[in-house]
């Protein structure tokens, strides 16, 4: 027999990661308490001044990223601002043309301690505001970044919203079967030829898309070995909702 098979299959509480991530749910949960409790030290601040947190935000933006400059904020000698990652691939100040220089922005880091910025995927729907600490935290967990194609080997470079991720699956990955229903049964063919390899497929059950793969890597003590994972096409959420047993 050339193509042996393989088999598995598991109940319903199956899976606890999801599409394109790794485990950080209980991070996730931690920062949305701290976003809530900043929210409202901001509504103070906009409130008793002049002027409101959006404008103060609008002083912020780093004009090559349109991204926000957060601190540590360095300024060139005119005085303009471009955020950290934009800095190093620049030679001159993109506003005024003037040198970089090495200046510290100490004014415009107290400023930035007092403002709620928005989230960077705040395009994509994400209405949160958070202080600069928790920014790049947030931003890290948020449901509304960019997903990348959650196919093994990194082949694939799609990212978009989560809504798509299945209709990219269809179009792109034509191959992969899908199967429905809870009881699975993984077809691997040719699992004894030589060199790590990757098989995927759907499975719909619980009201979910499941990305299942099985992962073949070679000879670990003179032994391929044999990897499964189950993958929710879903939120971390979602993912919750169900466990390896
Ligand atoms: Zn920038
Ligand atoms: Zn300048
Ligand atoms: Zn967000
Ligand atoms: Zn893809």
């Amino acid at each position: 027999m050339k193509n042996p098979t393989k088999s598995f299959s598991w109940s319903s509480k199956s899976s606890s990661r999801s599409a394109g991530e790794d485990r950080e749910a209980k991070r996730s949960k931690r920062s949305t308490e701290v976003v809530g409790m900043a929210q409202s030290s901001a509504n103070t601040v906009a409130a008793s001044g002049s002027s409101s947190n959006a404008d103060l935000v609008s002083l912020f933006e780093c004009p090559v990223c349109f991204d926000h400059v957060l601190p540590p904020i360095q300024q060139c000698q005119s005085g303009h601002l471009v955020c950290a990652s934009c800095r190093p691939k620049l030679s001159c100040c993109p506003t005024c043309r003037g040198p970089l220089g090495n200046i510290r922005n100490l004014a415009m880091e107290r400023v930035a301690m007092t403002v709620m910025f928005p989230c960077k995927y705040a395009s994509m729907g994400c209405e949160l505001t958070l202080s600069h600490t928790d920014k790049v935290e947030h931003e890290d967990s948020c449901d509304f970044r960019p997903y990348v194609c959650p196919c093994p080997g990194a082949v694939c470079k799609w990212g978009g919203p989560l809504e798509n991720v299945m209709a990219h699956l269809m179009s792109a990955h034509k191959s992969i079967t899908t199967l429905q229903g809870e009881d699975i049964v993984f077809l691997a063919t040719d699992i004894n030829l030589p060199g790590a390899v990757d098989w995927v497929m759907m499975q719909s059950c619980f009201g979910h898309h499941f990305m299942l793969i099985l992962e073949k890597q070679e000879k670990y003590e003179g032994h391929p070995q044999f990897f499964a994972v189950v993958q929710i096409i879903g939120s971390r959420k979602q993912a919750e909702n169900f466990a390896y047993s």
